[in-house]
């Protein structure tokens, strides 16, 4: 069994967490934290060991009458490898502790490439990781994991010559009060092109990709308009099929529908999915089109799971576990992966 600690207990953290519990060959070593939050409250409630982030915090735990396991580096020493969802930034900062402990560390797209020693998609680069060198992997954010699904088959398939692609993307996560816009649209950046192009390079360094970035009133989910210039002319149908076969890109049906990210939303909390999470790019079926060369299409991302999968199976080429097939089935079939 893997041992795996999660420092960062957040909207990420403790989607991985749930994750790792539900992995067969995983276990949880515990999650660190720096508040007794309400968050460290469901934690402790779903009985995960509770680790102090910050030890000259441990007292407020213990003022709030929760118990914890040690303290993060205790967390660090005993976990085959740590998964690290603190804020952007801080995951730098906690560098040094993974090395002082010889543990393998996953970090998140909020970091800097060069915080890890690999970029890491599962479709598209899951055996970069597995490399006897290569003790750390940044699972990309959510946009540019999204956009490395949707372009990794395209690239096997027809090649790529150009893609385009409109980020509309969310002011904040549900829970982030303090975020906005609440009453505007912005360009975001208004520069071209925004960060995510460049980062998309870091998982596919061939590719020609531009992007720009729009802020919105809304918490649920991002919106790409995709367009991408492609060595051949497949049909609408073709793309269809081919996008069909990827059990991480969920083809949402005319007839369900579905005509916004509220509705998805809700399909996923009819369904029973954990917090309502999408761990799927969710691309309009209707909205895949041919024109010549030009593939167009709509596709959302819920921001706050579609990394979370890619998380557990960065855990397992970090430690060379499994090959990319085998890892990426088992963690969709745990998880529930493929609408
Ligand atoms: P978050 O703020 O929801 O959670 C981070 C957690 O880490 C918080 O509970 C915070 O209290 C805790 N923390 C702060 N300092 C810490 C420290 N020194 N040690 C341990 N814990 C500490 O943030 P998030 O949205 O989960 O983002 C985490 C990372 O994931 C970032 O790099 C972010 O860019 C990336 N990411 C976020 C999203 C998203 O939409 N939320 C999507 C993809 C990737």
């Amino acid at each position: 069994m893997i041992q795996v600690g999660v420092n960062g207990y957040g909207t990420i953290g403790k989607r991985v967490a749930d994750a790792v519990a539900a992995q067969p060959d995983m276990t949880l070593t515990g999650v660190a934290k720096t508040r007794p939050n309400y968050e460290a409250e469901a934690a402790i409630r779903k009985g995960y060991p509770l680790y102090a982030a910050i030890p000259e915090r441990a007292d407020l735990f213990h003022e709030a009458g929760i118990d914890l396991a040690g303290e993060v580096e205790d967390m660090v020493m005993t976990a085959d490898v740590v998964v690290d969802t603190t804020p952007s930034g801080i995951g730098a900062d906690n560098r040094d502790l993974y090395e002082r402990y010889d543990t393998p560390a996953v970090f998140q797209g909020g970091e800097d490439a060069d915080v890890a020693d690999v970029s890491f998609n599962a479709r598209s680069n899951y055996d970069l990781a597995r490399d006897d060198d290569v003790e750390t992997a940044r699972v990309v954010s959510c946009n540019t994991t999204g956009l490395s699904r949707l372009l990794t088959p395209l690239i096997e398939t027809y090649g790529v010559e150009k893609s385009r692609v409109t980020l509309v993307r969310r002011g904040g996560d549900p829970g982030q009060t303090s975020r906005g816009p609440i009453n505007d649209i912005l360009p975001d950046p208004v520069t071209v092109p925004s960060h995510h192009g460049p980062d998309v390079n870091t998982i596919l360094p061939d590719v020609d990709i531009d992007t720009l970035g729009v802020k919105v009133p809304a918490t649920l989910m991002h919106l790409h308009s995709v367009n991408v210039t492609l060595d051949a002319s497949p049909s609408a149908e073709e793309v269809r099929e081919l996008f069909g076969d990827e059990p991480r890109l969920f083809l949402v049906p005319e007839e369900t529908g579905i005509d916004g990210t509220g509705k998805l939303k809700e399909f996923a909390m009819d369904t029973g999915r954990p917090r309502g999470d999408l761990w799927e790019n969710c691309i309009w079926e209707e909205s895949i089109s041919m024109e010549g060369n030009d593939l167009y299409l709509f596709q959302s991302i819920h921001q706050e799971s579609d990394v979370i999968p890619e998380n557990i199976d960065a855990v397992r080429a970090l430690l060379d576990w499994e090959d990319r097939g085998t890892s990426m089935a088992t963690t969709d079939e745990t998880l529930g992966v493929g609408l």
